[in-house]
């Protein structure tokens, strides 16, 4: 049976990677801190014998017993508040963190697949992003601590498949939603349907002018998935190209959950970039992948997740 170890097990993404590789037949060994994730998100593999978790830290030395025959790196606080909140964390789980893992992959002869961002784009000029554009980032900004740990990963990770031959892959992953993603976390669709959901108004900020573009998790854990299995080992972009304005898409939350709330504007934060949206020529080509589920099929499905989420904070569950 082949064993992978999947780090910030318990975070959005890390959840959703869990279950698929269980769901695949491959015995998981599951690693977290709960700086930002939760064991709620996992809770429901406790009980499978193919599921393993262990509760660490990989900012320390990592030992793990046994065989392993992936490392998927995707221990992080990832929205802008927690790393504002968090920025020596972030910036030691993305490069003391991604030594540490690289150094067992090198061990255990395992393939190495760390999580990266768009972020590495930083504000872009140029449109819609490509691989090989090198990024407008700010490295003593604000999202400095975040963008650096990762372009900082994604380097030690070129290092360790050019020098020592590991077999390495990079995702850049652009915004991702869906269910197991934290209310609080900040980011705009958690912050729009909760608000929506309290009857508070819905908080853009700037003009809303901005633009992100949204891929539904399922679709992203699937591109990942492939990109795994595949023996591309430089970095490949995994979105949904469908690009949409803040502005819009809070009329989108407004008409999807039906809140008779208003949207009031706030500040621009620094260096919020001011447009993205994925060139995934590449991942069409070497995975055969693009998204299948489009924002509204999405939105819906999460909202539902929300829903629920709330009720039961209400009634103190
Ligand atoms: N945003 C917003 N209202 C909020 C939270 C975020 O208008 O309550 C904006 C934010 O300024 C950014 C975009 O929505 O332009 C996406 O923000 P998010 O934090 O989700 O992630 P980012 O793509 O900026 O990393």
């Amino acid at each position: 049976m082949k064993r992978v170890l999947i780090t910030g097990a318990a975070g959005f993404l890390g959840s959703h990677l869990c279950d698929k590789f269980i769901h695949n037949g491959y015995a998981v060994v599951g690693m977290d801190n709960l700086l930002t994730g939760s064991t709620e998100n996992i809770e429901h593999l406790f009980p499978q014998k193919e599921f393993e978790f262990y509760y660490h830290d990989v900012s320390k030395f990592v030992h793990v017993s046994g065989h392993l025959d992936y490392i998927l790196h995707f221990a992080s606080p990832a929205s802008p508040i927690d790393y504002l909140k968090m920025p020596i964390q972030t910036l030691k789980v993305g490069s003391l963190g991604t030594h540490n893992l690289l150094g067992l992959a090198k061990e255990k002869k395992a393939r190495m697949l760390i999580a990266s961002t768009s972020e590495v784009y930083g504000d872009p000029n140029v449109h819609p992003q490509p691989e090989e554009y090198w990024g407008n980032v700010n490295s003593v900004g604000p999202r400095g601590v975040y963008d650096e740990a990762k372009r900082f990963q994604e380097a030690i990770t070129m290092a360790y498949h050019n020098f020592h031959g590991l077999e390495t892959r990079i995702v850049r992953i652009f915004n991702t939603y869906g269910p197991k993603m934290r209310l609080d976390d900040g980011r705009v669709l958690p912050a729009f349907m909760g608000q929506a959901l309290r009857g508070e108004d819905l908080t853009i900020f700037g003009d809303g002018s901005q633009t992100r573009s949204f891929c539904y998790v399922d679709d992203l854990v699937e591109g990942i998935y492939r990109l795994l299995l595949s023996d591309y080992h430089l970095p490949m972009n995994i979105g949904n190209p469908s690009e949409i304005s803040i502005r819009d898409f809070a009329e989108e939350i407004i008409k999807l959950t039906g809140t008779n709330q208003k949207v009031i504007y706030h500040p621009l934060p620094q260096d919020d970039p001011k447009q993205r949206c994925p060139d995934i020529t590449k991942a069409k080509a070497i995975l055969n992948w693009e998204p299948k589920i489009d924002r509204s099929t999405g939105l819906k499905l999460t909202y539902e997740y929300f829903k629920k989420k709330i009720e039961n904070e209400k009634q103190g569950k």
